[in-house]
């Protein structure tokens, strides 16, 4: 018998290469297309800025005009997720729900929660996975149970398995004809995608990304044109402070679903195989994608991945508990005027370059301020348009040195990295404004202009900028030798997420000590 199904969307928010989707029409004669925006259990779950609430809802709206093309809709239903699946299965007689998989703890038990009901209620639960290359479960087991902790071992273990699963096709509007919900439930307000207002999301702040399936292949098909840059990609050459992205900016898009990852391994496939020579991982394009597989790999079967307490991966650290200074950081207060660029990138758009992440997670943590990485990770998750549960917490331990990464003597020079690549700073030009009519010279360091310039650039250190917040030198020396200390007395738990080779991933470090 041909089910009555409720497709649940929650990452996944695209029509091209969707499996659980196309599973679902294909063993259906009702699909009822539906978001059930649960506020609580989102915000729980990652806490959630304006921005990508605007992306969320922008995405929404885009699945919405999709689907509505090939005849059928999106039905946003506001409330809590339990019991809002109870009600509706009961309403539309529901015989199945389809749902993609997800690594998450929170989506996992979310997961659990609907088996649970369907013992209960009668309706089967169909889930695969859409939203990485691999069924990251078969890359746990190739590794006999437990993840691989280096991204060497982990390419090693891919390499087993083959390439991952081609991407299913596109869905048409054949693929719904059959499966039409009733028409009426489709024009029916109470479904329709809420307003910002709706939710109390103020208009005013909305970054330049806008959500979306559509955007996001148009995006993507931008890059693709570009076969030159696609096969020689090399990310540790980007530049962070460029004014437009120097890298694909593909992740938001990534982070919802609206983009499928396996789509854009294969188009990258297609033009490196058309290329004498291209890039290779952990510096090319596809190695950025088999990171993110990585951190999706090493974050599902780690305890507490997203912490410090009960995380078997990560160093034990004593950092300083110092909200005033941690505020500066997030405010962009901090006298540093790269960092404060860049915190204010963060702020107005949603996004920085990769580099840029590194110079702020380095400076808050292990570089200057011995702040915890988790709080870092914390206002990135609320800032990033991109804010990814396993991403964020890998990078976070990453720069803060607590696991993968090794290299610790390294750390950035919030002054003289930006000047490398931006020696005039036109990036901090453009997010400080009040620093505009600095002196090149001092534009990375304006505490050290000299009175009169200060005047003549209309902004007075101290006054309409902040000071520097800490002198870099002495507390960057002092946290270089807690780390060691802290590896010393933690050899075993540094030992775990190290490749056998030194670290292959960014060559680019500025200030080595
Ligand atoms: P590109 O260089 O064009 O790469 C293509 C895709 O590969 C990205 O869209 C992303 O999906 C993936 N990717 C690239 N770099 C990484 C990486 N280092 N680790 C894992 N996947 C990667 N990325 C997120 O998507 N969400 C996050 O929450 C996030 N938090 C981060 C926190 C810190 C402290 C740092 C240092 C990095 C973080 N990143 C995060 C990784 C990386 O910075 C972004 O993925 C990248 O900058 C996105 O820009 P892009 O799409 O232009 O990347």
């Amino acid at each position: 018998m041909p089910h009555w199904t409720i497709h649940l969307f929650r990452k996944g928010l695209r029509l091209h290469d969707n499996p659980t989707l196309l599973a679902a029409l294909e063993s259906s004669e009702v699909v009822y297309p539906v978001y059930i925006l649960d506020r609580k259990f989102l915000m729980s779950a990652m806490n959630m800025g304006t921005l990508r609430w605007h992306f969320l809802l922008q995405s929404l709206e885009d699945l919405q005009r999709n689907l509505t093309k090939l005849g059928s809709c999106l039905l946003v239903i506001q409330g809590e997720y339990e019991s809002v699946l109870r009600d509706h299965v009961k309403k539309w007689n529901i015989t199945q729900v389809t749902l993609d998989a997800e690594i998450e703890p929170f989506y996992k038990e979310m997961e659990r929660t609907i088996q649970v009901l369907g013992g209960e209620m009668g309706f089967d639960v169909l889930s695969l996975m859409g939203h990485t290359l691999y069924d990251i479960r078969r890359i746990l087991d190739m590794n006999g149970g437990t993840p691989p902790l280096t991204y060497k071992r982990f390419l090693h273990i891919l390499s087993v398995l083959g390439d991952p699963d081609m991407p299913v096709r596109n869905l048409t509007a054949e693929d719904f004809q059959r499966c039409k919900p009733p028409p009426e439930l489709c024009l029916a307000e109470c479904y329709r995608v809420p307003l910002p207002e709706d939710l109390e999301i103020p208009r005013e702040s909305q970054s330049p990304w806008r959500g979306g399936e559509t955007e996001g292949l148009q995006r993507l098909e931008q890059h693709l044109k570009n076969q030159g840059w696609i096969a020689n990609f090399t990310k540790p050459k980007t530049i962070p402070n460029s004014l437009l992205p120097s890298t694909t900016g593909l992740s938001p898009y990534f982070s919802l679903g609206c983009l499928s990852v396996r789509s854009f391994f294969y188009r990258l496939s297609n033009i490196y195989a058309q290329s004498k020579n291209h890039s290779l991982p952990p510096v090319s394009l596809q190695g950025q994608l088999l990171w993110r597989e990585f951190f999706y790999t090493v974050a599902s079967a780690t305890p507490n991945f997203t912490k410090m307490a009960g995380n078997p991966i990560c160093l034990q650290i004593n950092w300083y508990q110092d909200a005033e200074r941690l505020h500066k950081w997030r405010m962009a207060q901090t006298g540093f005027p790269w960092i404060d660029a860049i915190m204010t990138q963060l702020h107005q758009e949603g996004w920085i370059h990769h580099l840029a992440r590194h110079a702020v997670a380095c400076f808050l943590t292990r570089g200057d301020l011995w702040i915890s990485w988790e709080e870092g990770m914390k206002v990135f998750e609320e800032m990033l348009l991109d804010a990814d549960y396993s991403i964020n917490a890998g990078n976070w331990m990453w720069l803060s040195a607590s696991a993968f990464f090794h290299q610790y003597t390294r750390i950035f020079c919030p002054v003289r990295f930006g000047k490398r690549t931006d020696p005039e700073g036109q990036y901090i030009r453009k997010y400080l404004p009040v620093l505009t009519n600095f002196p090149s010279k001092y534009i990375y360091e304006p505490w050290t202009a000299p009175e009169e310039a200060q005047k003549q650039a209309g902004c007075i250190i101290g006054q309409d900028y902040p000071l520097p917040m800490i002198n870099h030198k002495e507390a960057s020396d002092r946290n270089l030798q807690l780390m060691k200390q802290v590896r010393e007395e933690q050899y075993g738990t540094a030992q775990l997420t190290r490749e056998p080779r030194a670290d292959t991933k960014m060559q680019i470090c500025i200030c080595d000590h």
